[in-house]
């Protein structure tokens, strides 16, 4: 699928204002995808800012510009001001309003024009006055990526290159999943041509553990990891007590869900975090199963058919509980 990007052209002028958004507890992607287009834009000499509803995690620190992003949870004055009076909003990465949290209130009501650019399925279109979305695609920085270099002029360089990497290579979890496509590498190609340095990037991004967080990944692999054979399910679920014990960070239980999923024979896995009143869930599969829709269906959640997260409000005990209930029903599709 190709995109004609060419109406954005249209719309982008020098006196208009650009906001630029992302999804709550935004990943790689979606800063990646977020500070390219600013550094576009900004080269561009256009009025750009950026907002992202909460902190992202400490392992993106170091790129080009975040300290730029405005924190909407820090400075909800000021995130409500652009997203009122901007006149043209980005929603890079997400599908929906909703996924911004509390800034999707004002960002609904907002006359701004809306551009949504984003690889999840079932885009809420009617909220958005150009949708592009493609499912098919590594991440939301390739989209952009591709954007940038149709609507030009400006030329693709080192801070652009790294965020768009930065935002390829979390979201194929260093080229692992959602990255069968041709394009993909042949973008990576081309941002090896603008000179970034892999190694370097993925010493940035990926040697960044601290002693506690690698000690809770230890006891959550070691204590946690609950295998149910039957199902070919495995779960790892943390208390706030046991998150706490560990000094957790933002970002630091990021990926653990992959573990579970790694074991040989397991199809579904899922994550359980305990965070102030809710219970905060990551789901993971591989094949045909789809945690898009197990998330929807039962935990107010959604994502990608092989990678979706949601909510429980009920207690850990008891969203245990369901979950385990739930397994009976999805018993076939998991095990034929
Ligand atoms: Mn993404």
């Amino acid at each position: 699928m190709k995109f004609d990007f060419s109406p954005i052209r249209k719309i982008i002028k020098p006196d208009k204002s650009i906001l630029l958004t992302s999804h709550s507890n935004p990943d790689g992607d979606a800063i990646g995808s977020v500070l390219a287009l600013y550094h576009f834009f900004t080269q561009s000499g256009y009025q750009v800012k950026a907002l992202v509803p909460n902190q992202f995690p400490d392992f993106l620190r170091w790129m080009p510009g975040c300290k730029d992003i405005i924190i909407f949870e820090k400075n909800k004055e000021l995130g409500k001001k652009l997203l009122n009076g901007s006149d043209i909003i980005f929603s890079l990465d997400y599908n929906s309003p909703d996924r911004m949290g509390e800034a999707g209130k004002s960002l609904a009501k907002s006359k701004a024009t809306k551009i949504l650019i984003d690889h999840h399925i079932n885009p809420d279109i009617y909220n958005f006055d150009f949708c592009y979305s493609n499912i098919n695609t590594s991440s939301t920085s390739e989209l952009v990526y591709l954007l940038i270099k149709e609507i030009g002029p400006v030329q693709i360089n080192s801070s652009i290159s790294e965020c768009i990497f930065t935002g390829i290579v979390t979201d194929t979890g260093s080229f692992s999943y959602n990255c069968n496509f041709e394009q993909t590498f042949s973008i990576v190609s081309e941002l090896i041509q603008q000179g970034i340095d892999i190694t370097k990037i993925n010493r940035l991004i990926y040697a960044t553990n601290t002693e506690s967080r690698l000690r809770l990944l230890g006891y959550s692999l070691s204590e946690k990891l609950k295998l149910y054979p039957g199902f070919n399910t495995a779960i790892i679920c943390l208390s706030k007590e046991e998150l706490k014990k560990y000094n957790h960070q933002i970002g630091d239980t990021e990926g653990l869900v992959n573990y579970a999923l790694s074991i040989k024979g397991i199809r579904f896995a899922a994550f359980f975090s305990e965070k102030d009143e809710k219970i905060r869930m990551s789901f993971r599969s591989v094949g045909d199963f789809s945690v898009n829709e197990f998330a929807r269906l039962h935990f107010e959640g959604g994502g990608h058919r092989n990678a979706a997260g949601g909510d429980s409000y009920l207690s850990m005990e008891k969203t245990i509980d369901k979950f385990e209930k739930l397994l009976f029903d999805y018993k076939d599709p998991l095990t034929k």
